[in-house]
């Protein structure tokens, strides 16, 4: 089988090959190129969570390359699936798992190369239910939403198990749906599929037309991480992060940091045992070699030293995500270098203790120092820096200190190679 994902396909340890014949065929699609696509957990797991279940088959697609993307431009040819190079069109489901609001273009190059309407009142019975999911959806979905025929806010988990019935129900025992049945879903209510995972006093509300919707989960809990956690499905050394293991070890986070939506938007943190964290790699379907542990706060897991401990045991390397200031211990540190990592990432935010109080990160800020005299003991020699400007009461002075901050840091640990990663406040909906 040739095709545009050959490259890939030959190259890929873990993906899924189904007979679709009688089965719900869903598209995942991500709105971003294959390397970006496959180092987002998000899609490995709803990848999984699909083809766990008899009656579905889930294949990928993602934006082409961009000598891909012109030629599928010029001859006219549609986008097709990773896993059989099938036209995305025949899908039953295009699902569209989207990460930030920045992929929200490319929904629309995506939907446009595999030559499915734009707009739902466009489609017929011959195109595919176009839905989408994952954390951009969730935080602002109405940018998107005139585009989409339903969203699903909220953690996978909750929707993907009950997509088919879902699917019968809505097209009416699987038949697809018609251009007025898709035109007449307007709002966002019309639009949601499955339960809003948001914590009861923790509201979520979005504004269309100066009118507030108000939605909540109606007093359920999120749910555990009592399954597997998602983790790399499909090994692949084109994924940005090469071939290691990412394994999310928890979601959300305990801190509040009051420019961070991940908290507002999976409410209470929710972490993964060492046990399921074990079981995730034993299970995996190729051999593992070296693991990413993924979390927005990883050295807030109860677990971690225990967790770093068992992979050095089992002589695996392992690499943590942007580390906390203020959880991170000279032992953590130690463990972190043994487990083979040469870089960390501390995000202070800013370069004063007035700003660091004011957006709730008093504590990560006045404890980076002694995070980097740890990374510095335990053998590490690259420290790298995020840091924020443009919030809410800065002043010249506040984005100077950021410049102050740098040079005593670099004057203290001359050993250390420090990189700054300096971004723009984005003010969330
Ligand atoms: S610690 Fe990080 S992930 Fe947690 S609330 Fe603060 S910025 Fe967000």
């Amino acid at each position: 089988m040739r095709g545009i994902w050959e490259r890939y396909r030959r190259e890929e340890k873990g993906a899924v090959r189904k007979d679709r014949g009688g089965k719900l065929f869903v598209v995942l699609a991500f709105p971003d190129r294959y390397k970006v696509g496959m180092a987002n957990l998000g899609l490995h797991l709803v990848y999984r969570l699909l083809n766990e279940q008899p009656d579905v088959v889930c294949e990928r697609t993602f934006l082409p390359d961009p000598g891909e993307e012109e030629e599928l431009r010029r001859t006219g040819r549609p986008l097709t699936t990773v896993e059989s190079e099938t036209p995305v069109y025949e899908a039953d489901i295009l699902a569209f798992s989207i990460p930030w609001e920045v992929n929200y273009l490319g929904v629309l190059r995506l939907l446009e190369l595999s030559k499915i309407p734009l707009l739902p009142e466009e489609r017929s019975e011959w195109h595919p239910v176009v839905i989408a999911g994952g954390f951009a959806v969730t935080m602002n979905p109405l940018p998107i939403l005139p585009f989409l025929d339903f969203f699903c806010p909220g953690f996978a988990e909750g929707v993907v198990k009950g997509l088919t019935s879902w699917y019968n129900q809505v097209g009416d025992r699987g038949r697809r749906l018609s251009s007025p049945e898709r035109k007449q879903r307007t709002t966002l209510r019309d639009k949601a599929i499955g339960a809003w995972f948001v914590e009861p006093g923790n509201r979520s509300h979005h504004r269309r037309n100066g009118r507030s919707k108000e939605w909540s989960n109606g007093g359920r809990r999120p749910p555990s991480l009592s399954w597997l956690p998602a983790r790399t499905e499909v090994l692949t050394p084109y994924s940005e992060f090469g071939e290691t293991f990412l394994l999310e070890i928890g979601r959300s986070c305990p801190w509040r940091c009051k420019f961070c939506a991940t908290p507002s938007v999976y409410g209470r943190p929710l972490f993964a045992s060492l046990d399921q964290i074990l079981r995730s790699i034993d299970t995996a379907p190729f051999p593992v070699r070296r693991v990413g542990l993924v979390s927005p706060a990883p050295t807030d897991h109860p677990e971690i030293v225990d967790i770093c401990k068992a992979l050095l045991e089992r002589g695996l390397k392992f690499t943590l995500a942007s580390l906390r200031a203020d959880s991170s211990t000279a032992e953590l540190m130690r463990l972190i270098a043994e487990g083979g990592q040469r870089t960390i990432t501390l995000a202070p935010e800013v370069g004063t203790l007035r700003l660091a109080e004011a957006i709730g990160k008093r504590g990560a800020f006045e404890r980076v120092w002694d995070a980097v005299a740890y990374a510095e003991e335990a053998g590490i020699r690259a420290v790298r820096l995020y840091f924020m400007v443009g919030l809410p009461t800065e002043t010249e002075e506040d984005v100077e200190a950021i410049g102050r901050m740098l040079k005593e840091m670099s004057r203290r640990h001359p050993r250390v190679k420090f990189t700054a990663s300096v971004s723009a406040f984005v003010p969330k909906p």
